[in-house]
């Protein structure tokens, strides 16, 4: 490619912003997609994650419990439990 190629700049630029639009339009479509998914989904197999925080001076120690569904990845649930104890 020529540097200063002001023609050859311009007709990148096109393309990219064309590439741009189909990309939003996939985009849009792969968020459909998984959002169908996600609904028909029964959920029947989940995996469950436990993250530990262990807090400090003012705060108390916690675990957050997050139940994400194995098949199509969606968050069902999370729970926070907070500790009586102070680390
Ligand atoms: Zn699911």
């Amino acid at each position: 490619m020529v540097k200063g190629d002001v023609e050859v700049v311009i007709e990148l630029l096109k393309l990219h912003k064309r590439f741009r639009k189909k990309a939003v339009k996939f985009n849009k479509r792969a968020a459909e997609a998984l959002r169908e998914a996600q609904e028909t989904c029964p959920h029947e197999d989940v995996e469950v994650e436990y993250h530990y925080n262990e807090g400090g001076y003012m705060d108390k120690a916690s675990t957050t419990t997050l139940t994400t569904c194995k098949l199509c990845k969606k968050d069902l649930k999370t729970e926070t439990k907070t500790h009586n104890y102070y680390s």
